[in-house]
């Protein structure tokens, strides 16, 4: 069991009111898999990814990625968890808009440790010729490519993915889908993705579908699909 999340509970406080946004969450993610996680805003899917990820405390429960206990580490071991071991994708990429495409990729990663160099990292996302441009001189999908690369390039052992197609096009999607196809059979990277969109589990190992801070659904399908072949 390479993620394993068992009755994970958190609440957020605002003024005098209390919320339990998630209620006793059980997950688990085998070792090279890709994991969807599925539900309507507001359900607690970014709370759930952003604890995995170092990002958020829980209140209480277990969080375990790759035999690290990450519910029980420091304030100071989680920031290291967070960097050395977890690459993060967001809906609209967060890239820094003052430096290029190659920078971007290259401040934000621990550069030295990657395997990759900028140049391949980008070739293998299909960016290399853009590798001088600016966030702002980029398509949706172009900068999503980007976000894809700066996480990756330190070869992450868990790549979490929220909602990575949430703010484009079809077409663009499926682009960024086949991308994400791409990475965990070429590098083995496990990925643990949210989407609002039911068709993308089909290329999932495992499907959760989260409401009102529950898993009320769980399955594994035998058979994963090409995203080349996903019916939206
Ligand atoms: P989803 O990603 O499924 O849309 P979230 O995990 O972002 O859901 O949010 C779940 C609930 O928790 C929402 O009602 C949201 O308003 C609330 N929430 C999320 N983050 C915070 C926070 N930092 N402070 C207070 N409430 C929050
Ligand atoms: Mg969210």
């Amino acid at each position: 069991m390479f993620i394993k999340v068992e009755n994970l509970i958190k609440s957020y406080t605002t003024g005098e009111i209390t919320t339990q946004v998630l209620k006793g969450v059980d997950l688990t993610l085998d070792k090279g898999e890709i994991g969807v996680i599925l539900g309507p805003s507001g359900s607690g899917k970014s709370t759930l990814l952003n604890i995995i990820g170092g990002i958020d405390r829980c209140d209480s429960g277990l969080v375990e990625v790759d035999k690290v206990e990450v519910t029980k580490l420091s304030d100071r071991a989680l920031t290291d968890y967070r960097r050395d071991q977890i690459g993060f994708v967001f809906q609209f990429y967060n890239l820094i808009p003052d430096l290029t495409v190659g920078e971007n990729v290259e401040v934000v990663s621990n550069i030295s440790r990657s395997p990759l160099s900028t140049d391949e990292i980008l070739e293998s996302v299909g960016m290399a010729d853009k590798k001088h441009r600016f966030p702002k001189e980029l398509s949706g999908g172009e900068q999503q490519r980007v976000s894809i690369a700066r996480a990756v390039v330190k070869n992450p052992n868990l790549l979490l993915c929220d909602e990575p197609t949430g703010a484009l096009d079809f077409e663009a999607s499926r682009e960024i889908l086949k991308l994400l196809q791409k990475i965990n059979k070429n590098f083995g990277t496990t990925i643990l993705m949210i989407t609002h969109n039911s068709a993308i589990s089909a290329m999932a190992n495992r499907v959760y579908r989260v409401r009102s801070g529950e898993i009320v659904e769980s399955s594994i399908n035998k058979t994963m699909i090409s995203a080349e072949r996903i019916e939206w």
